[in-house]
């Protein structure tokens, strides 16, 4: 698997192409579906699907465009379905001045699953910076979305953010392989080891001792 980033949008989301081959799946391609679409005829990859770690708009800015191209399936969490339709909860409102929704959507389930798992990726449901969000494990590599970042963690003041649960995930993150890499929603890329010894959201002070 090759993995190319795509910094895009005002917001600077990361856009990760997953390539298998000739093959590849987008992982949130959130604005300048164009460069995005440019990258992949460049590279001759064919995207068999776009998976999201969330539904905010700097996130989904791109899906209508990228899927459209290409006729593939937008796969979302189920709980993430109000996020991705409603222009209030996707921030879109908010953060780009129009309001922005997706109708064309597929809610990921266990065939999503066992489809993914083939390409040797799964998901885990990490909610609390939205009731929906995952992360895609790849290997070595862990794709959290907004969930977690170098140094800083998910915000859970917007709709749909809860705090308790996303220190529930961040339990479930903090159990892994400590040498997995992490590519988080925005800014640079890291480790988990280092997150540990350097992120306060991973330590006992912010999660609690026994957890
Ligand atoms: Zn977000
Ligand atoms: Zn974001």
């Amino acid at each position: 698997m090759e993995i190319k980033t795509l910094q895009l949008g005002f917001f600077g989301v990361n856009c990760y192409i997953l390539q298998f081959d000739a093959k590849c799946i987008i992982i949130d391609p959130g604005a300048d579906g164009q460069k995005i679409i440019e990258y992949l005829e460049s590279k001759r990859i064919n995207p068999l699907m776009v998976v999201n770690t969330h539904g905010h708009y700097d996130h989904i800015g791109a899906v209508p465009e990228v899927a459209g191209q290409y006729e593939i399936p937008f796969y979302i969490h189920p709980l993430e379905k109000d996020t991705v339709t409603n222009p209030e909860i996707n921030m879109s409102a908010a953060f780009g001045g129009s309001l922005f929704s997706i109708s064309a959507y597929q809610l990921i389930d266990q065939n999503t699953k066992s489809r993914l798992s083939d390409l040797g990726l799964e998901i885990f449901h990490t909610p609390g910076h939205t009731p929906g969000s995952v992360t895609i494990k790849a290997g070595a590599y862990l794709f959290c979305g907004d969930l977690l970042f170098q140094g800083a963690v998910g915000r859970t003041d917007l709709p749909g953010g809860n705090l308790a649960e996303i220190k529930k995930s961040l339990t479930k993150i903090r159990k892994m392989d400590k040498n997995l890499n992490l590519y988080p929603g925005h800014g640079q890329q890291t480790v988990l080891g280092h997150e540990l010894d350097a992120n306060y959201y991973l330590s006992d002070d912010f999660l609690g001792k026994d957890q």
